[in-house]
């Protein structure tokens, strides 16, 4: 007699994106022909670079010959990948890592849930509130105990060391999804310092991390001293390069990482890797490996500077229309707070009623979420400005009940 894990009973429904659907399809029923922006998606909205479609293209022409045809590759990813990685994402500023410390994978979402795998179930797990809801779903499908760590504005969202339970294993995700905020290298190296003096693994999702402006935000955990002793680190070219259809990512797992009962944390997700996966499709490889030449960096940095355009169009809008905003500086998310006496799904509803805007929720990241939105710069520039337009006429409304 089969059982199935019942620790998918301790994951509620994600009834966030469905929520919503359900209520802008309501609303355009009743309003048939009413142009609405949403501005809830976490999808990337401009095209795949030209550098990497081009070397698509290629990559899959020579898959059609004899001579050039590629099978399986390294589980761990093709060389020419890990080393154009090695030499820009890290060499250029100052990280030294070697090739068999990088994983490439078919994006993050796949390796933050699957890191689990060679991790004990006993670890507590520390997530940050509001948060990605990958980390908690994942350990609570494991069996382990999560527990939170509040982010308020009334600390500028920076999550503070937690004293009284010590959590083995810390989810970091910076710039962060879905409060757009970033952490300064000292704020980083609390942490560091705090996971080295405890012993924790921090888990850190940087994501966003081509998003970053800011010159004191740092673009990896690894420029921080000791945190290769404790952190593993997950890239991913979805919202870098518009990869979110192509699916690809890596995950960095220094030798030196540890744990307290002596396994070498890279050895085991090799291990966990050349088992359970075959590696990123080889194509894919080719494009995300063409965003290091010139031409693709230059077209990643042009698509992540129309992106923040409209982060910082949103921003104007809002702050115009009397509202207090938080992030969109080192990311493509603006974490809106709500009128005074409003909740996030009632801040909804007046944005999709009075602006026919569609922006997420902030009670659906968490509890610490509630009387927040989280609003997406991935749109058209004309959306976008359009958008901007229709929140600055809600200053009327807002200023009334603010
Ligand atoms: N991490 C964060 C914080 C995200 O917001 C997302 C996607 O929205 C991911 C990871 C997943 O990225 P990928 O497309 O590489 O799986």
């Amino acid at each position: 007699m089969f059982k199935a894990n019942d620790n998918f009973s301790k994951i509620s429904e994600n009834y966030l994106f469905s929520a919503v659907s359900r209520r802008v399809d309501d609303y355009c029923k009743a309003n048939p022909g009413v142009d609405v922006i949403r501005l809830g998606i976490g999808d990337v909205t401009l095209p795949v670079s030209r550098a990497a479609v081009d070397e698509l293209i290629k990559a899959s022409s020579e898959q059609a010959a004899r001579e050039t045809f590629v099978g399986y590759g390294p589980e761990q990813g093709h060389p020419f990948l890990i080393e154009a990685i090695l030499k820009n994402d890290y060499a250029a500023r100052g990280i030294e890592l070697s090739s068999d410390e990088i994983f490439i994978s078919d994006g993050a979402k796949s390796d933050l849930g699957n890191i689990g795998d060679i991790l004990s179930k006993d670890n507590t797990v520390a997530i940050t509130d509001p948060v990605y809801p990958v980390y908690r779903d994942t350990n609570l499908m494991a069996g382990r105990r999560v527990i939170t760590i509040p982010c308020l504005a009334s600390n500028d969202f920076v999550p503070t060391v937690p004293r009284d339970v010590i959590p083995d294993v810390i989810y970091l995700c910076y710039p962060n999804n879905p409060t757009g905020t970033s952490l300064t290298y000292d704020q980083l190296k609390v942490w560091v310092d705090y996971a080295r003096e405890h012993k924790s693994l921090i888990l850190f999702d940087s994501a966003y991390e081509a998003y970053i402006q800011h010159s004191d935000v740092p673009h990896s955990i690894y420029e921080i001293d000791g945190a290769k002793e404790c952190a593993i680190e997950f890239r991913s070219f979805s919202k870098t390069a518009g990869f979110t259809g192509l699916r690809c990512g890596y995950t960095v797992v220094p030798r030196e990482l540890v744990s307290h009962d002596g396994y070498c944390l890279n050895d085991m997700w090799r291990r966990r890797q050349c088992t359970k996966f075959n590696g990123a499709s080889y194509v894919v490889q080719r494009a995300a490996a063409a965003l290091y030449t010139p031409e693709g960096k230059l077209q990643v940095k042009e698509n992540i500077g129309y992106y923040m355009t409209n982060a910082r169009m949103l921003i104007q809008g809002l702050a115009d229309a009397g509202l207090t905003v938080y992030g969109g500086i080192d990311s493509p998310y603006v974490w809106v707070k709500a009128p005074a006496g409003m909740d996030s799904w009632s801040f909804f509803d007046l944005l999709l009623n009075r602006c026919r805007i569609v922006a997420t929720p902030g009670v659906g990241f968490g509890e610490c979420g509630e009387s927040f939105v989280r609003f997406t710069a991935f749109n058209s520039r004309m959306n976008t400005e359009e958008a901007a337009r229709r929140i600055k006429l809600l200053s009327k409304h807002t200023q009334s009940i603010i």
